[in-house]
Formats: structure tokens, C-alpha cells, sequence
């Protein structure tokens, strides 16, 4: 643990005494971890965006930490607060681990995924699931959860995701619409999204799209921060450029390939 880390992770205990003792017996911090990030204004808190790894990303918002697609293993979320909501949005093990999940879903924790991916699921986790198909909504924790399409266009890539297996999802929190885009292409419902604030994008070859479509449909739909993510191999550089600075979206290229 970095000091920095172990500072934030002991202050709550000076504050409120809140040590807990986890099962296997080792002390454990009850909530001691913060997220950090990028704050976004939602006009009820702020949104804290804090990537993790391709596809795999926290965010949070009062005290809830929503986690997409945790894959990776256990200890890639060691340090970071216990989650509130998981939401998966698809198969492919760039999205879904069973083991990884089952760490970071706790007892308290709600998972959201759609019905292709509780299929694929231990039934201890199975049971837990709310399942999300396509165009269905839920709310969670205080988030409006909504499971958006997310699928190929071109042909010789629709192997890769047919549409309604996958899907993406849009997240309303105070008055702030975040989009995860899921693994997609630049589809008709992307382009058709309004009032978007945070958008977070998918971009690479073979398997999603490119920087050009990518570029494309965000200067049609227009988010007001947009994060290209899952872009393993892309230039994003070039997508910057390409979505320009006339449209007004702000490109936040971060680096999602560190660990
Ligand atoms: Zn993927």
C-alpha cells in the first residue's frame, strides 16, 4: 500500500473508530476507502470518474461506487470502496469474470446485467442478478438504470456482438445522463442520444469500431465529456481531432492501460 493510500485508508478509523473484523479474520476498513477521479457536477453531488482497465471503470456518486464490467481479479479492487451497484453489460471475458465478480459483489452489493450474462453466471450470483434486457429500466441504489442497445453494424464483425446479447447502459444520477456505450458500433440508437453528459465510448479493431465512427456519431449526439475507453490499440489523438473542437465535447483521453 502506497502511503498516500494508507493515509486515506486509516483516517476514517481516527474519525469514527469504524474497524470491522471480516470473516476470515484479518481487520478490514468498513467504507474506508475513497474513489478519485475526475469530478462531474450532476446538480446533486458530483460524479467522480475514476477509470480502471480497457472496459472495467468506478464511478461515484454520494455514497454510492458503481462498478462496470470488474475483471481483472480480486486485487485490482482491494483498495478502492466496497461497491453498491455492478452492472455488466456483456460475455466476453474483457467484461465478465466470475471470480473477480464475486469478490467485488458483496452481500449488499446490486448487480445488473443483461439476461446473456446471468446465463453464464454461478448460481449464487445468478439469483442475485437483476436482469436487464435491451430497452429495459430499473432503478438502482437511486440510479436510473437503463440497458441500451449495443451491437455490430458491419457485417464481417457481427460474430463478435449480435445485437441483443450485449448491452450498454445509461445511468441517470441527479440530473446527469452518463452512456457506457458496451461493445458497439456507431448504431442509430447512439446517434439518437440526448443530453448526455458523460459518455463513455468504445473504439477498436476487429472488434468494435473505429476512431472515425467513433468520432462520427459522438459529434452527432454530442456529450458534454466524452471518454473513449476500450480503445486498446486505437489513436486517440486522431479521435480527438476528428470530434474537433466546434461541436462542443470535451475529449478526456485517459490512460486505461497502466496496470
Ligand atoms: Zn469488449
Amino acid at each position: 500500500m502506497r502511503i498516500p493510500h494508507l493515509i486515506r485508508a486509516l483516517s476514517p478509523i481516527l474519525v469514527s473508530g469504524a474497524l470491522t473484523v471480516a470473516p476470515h479474520g484479518t481487520p478490514a476498513i468498513a467504507a474506508a476507502a475513497t474513489l478519485d477521479g475526475d469530478r462531474i457536477v450532476t446538480g446533486d453531488g458530483d460524479l467522480i470518474v475514476h477509470p480502471i482497465n480497457h472496459a472495467t471503470l468506478a464511478l461515484g456518486w454520494k455514497d454510492l461506487t458503481i462498478y462496470v464490467d470488474p475483471v481483472g481479479g480480486a486485487g485490482r479492487f482491494a483498495e478502492l470502496p466496497p461497491a453498491g451497484l455492478v452492472l455488466v453489460t456483456d460475455i466476453h471475458g474483457d467484461h465478465l469474470n466470475a471470480d473477480t465478480l464475486k469478490a467485488v459483489a458483496q452481500a449488499g452489493t446490486k448487480l445488473v446485467a443483461p439476461p446473456a450474462v446471468a446465463a453464464q453466471l454461478p448460481a449464487e450470483l445468478r439469483d442475485r442478478v437483476i436482469p436487464l434486457a435491451m430497452g429495459q429500466k430499473t432503478n438502482v441504489a437511486g440510479v436510473a438504470v437503463e440497458a441500451v442497445p449495443a451491437y455490430n453494424l458491419t457485417p464481417e464483425r457481427a460474430k463478435y456482438h449480435a445485437k441483443g446479447r450485449g448491452v450498454g447502459y445509461l445511468l441517470t444520477m441527479g440530473s446527469a445522463r452518463v452512456y457506457l456505450s458496451g461493445d458497439t458500433e456507431d448504431i442509430p440508437e447512439m446517434r439518437a442520444l440526448k443530453h448526455i453528459a458523460v459518455a463513455f465510448v468504445c473504439m477498436n479493431l476487429p472488434y468494435t469500431m473505429t476512431v472515425e465512427q467513433a468520432a462520427d456519431a459522438v459529434r452527432v449526439f454530442k456529450p458534454k465529456v466524452v471518454y473513449p475507453y476500450h480503445c486498446r490499440g486505437s489513436d486517440l489523438e486522431q479521435f480527438k481531432k476528428l470530434v474537433g473542437p466546434d461541436v462542443g465535447v470535451e475529449v478526456r483521453i485517459r490512460d486505461w492501460y497502466q496496470q
